[in-house]
């Protein structure tokens, strides 16, 4: 009798069946159930679910629920949700999402490290006209979250030759071992003002937290060198998106790149469409391939049931 594992989604339809089908594929040896198909003895026996953007008041019908397995690397809804203390969440590690980051991080670093928004508004109006260039090992970049995803980046970038600080809460001891050993790591809010007042190009890879959220306003933003560039990656409301907006336009900052926002899909009316000092992605930074966090989840389902060890879990006070 296979071992019955609860989906619980309340994406779409198509999206919802597009993840039951890799899901069923990466793990033959469960039975994979959408919500709608438990039955109550299901419900009852459950101890773990897959989620995706789930309905709480379904979660909540699992009464013997101990954690859930998110398909996510960003868990914020969950944690702020009703979901019961006691249920542990755990987010998706994966290294190909670190991987598929850390090719974002280094494209934009790169288009803005090289100044292409402006050869771009330069072609618009016709102007030939050449800038100095530096080279990397000229520039200083700041890494903000120094965790699955911050670290590989800073990592990635300071092998490039980048000057690169990192920012985490926790302290790096710099010693072999360390998730950034490339890295000059700060923590606390001293630390940020020192990687804030250094970096040339800021990329923003934290949590959103109540710790994290407005973390970036004008009097941080305001600490970065004049003509620096922020790239925000991690989530929309961790940049104040006015405060962003006030300092490009003053021209203390000089350009942003943006793949997270306050409100998504961005509305069409918002200024950051057409801001020329903004580049706008569809949050496609390092979106979850679905094969490979269905291999993830097998594995980290297979530990579960055969020597009982649940995944590293959310701190729920902590938030991340
Ligand atoms: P993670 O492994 O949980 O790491 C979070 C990092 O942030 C850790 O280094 C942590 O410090 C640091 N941090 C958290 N709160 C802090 C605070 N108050 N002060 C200083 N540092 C703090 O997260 P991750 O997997 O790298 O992902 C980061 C975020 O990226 C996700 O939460 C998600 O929102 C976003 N994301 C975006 C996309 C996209 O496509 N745009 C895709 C995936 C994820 P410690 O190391 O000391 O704990």
């Amino acid at each position: 009798m296979k071992q019955i594992i609860p989906f619980i989604s309340n994406s779409d339809n198509d999206t919802q069946t597009e993840w039951l089908n890799s899901l069923r594929q990466a793990m033959p040896n469960y039975r994979i159930l959408p919500f709608a198909e438990l039955t109550s003895h299901d419900k009852t026996e459950s101890t773990v679910a897959i989620v995706a953007n789930p309905s709480i008041a379904e979660v909540d019908q699992l009464p013997n629920l101990k954690w859930v397995q998110s398909l996510w690397a960003g868990v914020e809804n969950l944690v702020k949700s009703e979901l019961d203390m006691s249920v542990k969440i755990v987010k998706l590690t994966d290294e190909r999402l670190s991987q598929t980051m850390v090719e974002a991080a280094i494209a934009s670093t790169f288009y803005l490290h090289r100044e292409i928004p402006v050869y771009r508004r330069q072609q618009i109006v016709g102007e030939w006209s050449q800038r100095p260039v530096a080279l990397a090992s000229e520039r200083t970049v700041g890494v903000l979250g120094l965790g699955a995803l911050g670290a590989c980046v800073a990592n990635q970038l300071a092998t490039l030759n980048f000057n690169v600080f990192g920012w985490s809460r926790s302290v790096r001891s710099g010693e072999k071992g360390d998730n950034a050993p490339e890295v000059e790591c700060f923590h606390g809010q001293n630390g940020l003002m020192e990687v804030l007042r250094r970096s040339e190009i800021l990329i923003v890879l934290l949590p959103l937290t109540q710790e994290t959220h407005g973390l970036l306003d004008t009097k941080k933003l305001s600490v970065l060198p004049k003509g620096a560039s922020v790239i925000n990656f991690a989530r929309g409301p961790i940049v104040v998106e006015q405060d962003l907006l006030g300092l490009l336009d003053s021209d203390h900052l000089n350009h942003a790149v943006l793949d997270v926002f306050d409100h998504e899909p961005l509305e069409p009316s918002h200024a950051f469409w057409q801001h020329k000092q903004i580049t706008v992605w569809p949050h496609i930074a390092a979106p979850t391939d679905k094969r490979s966090a269905s291999r993830i989840v097998a594995i980290n389902l297979d530990k579960y049931f055969v020597v009982g060890e649940i995944p590293r879990t959310i701190d729920r006070e902590r938030e991340y």
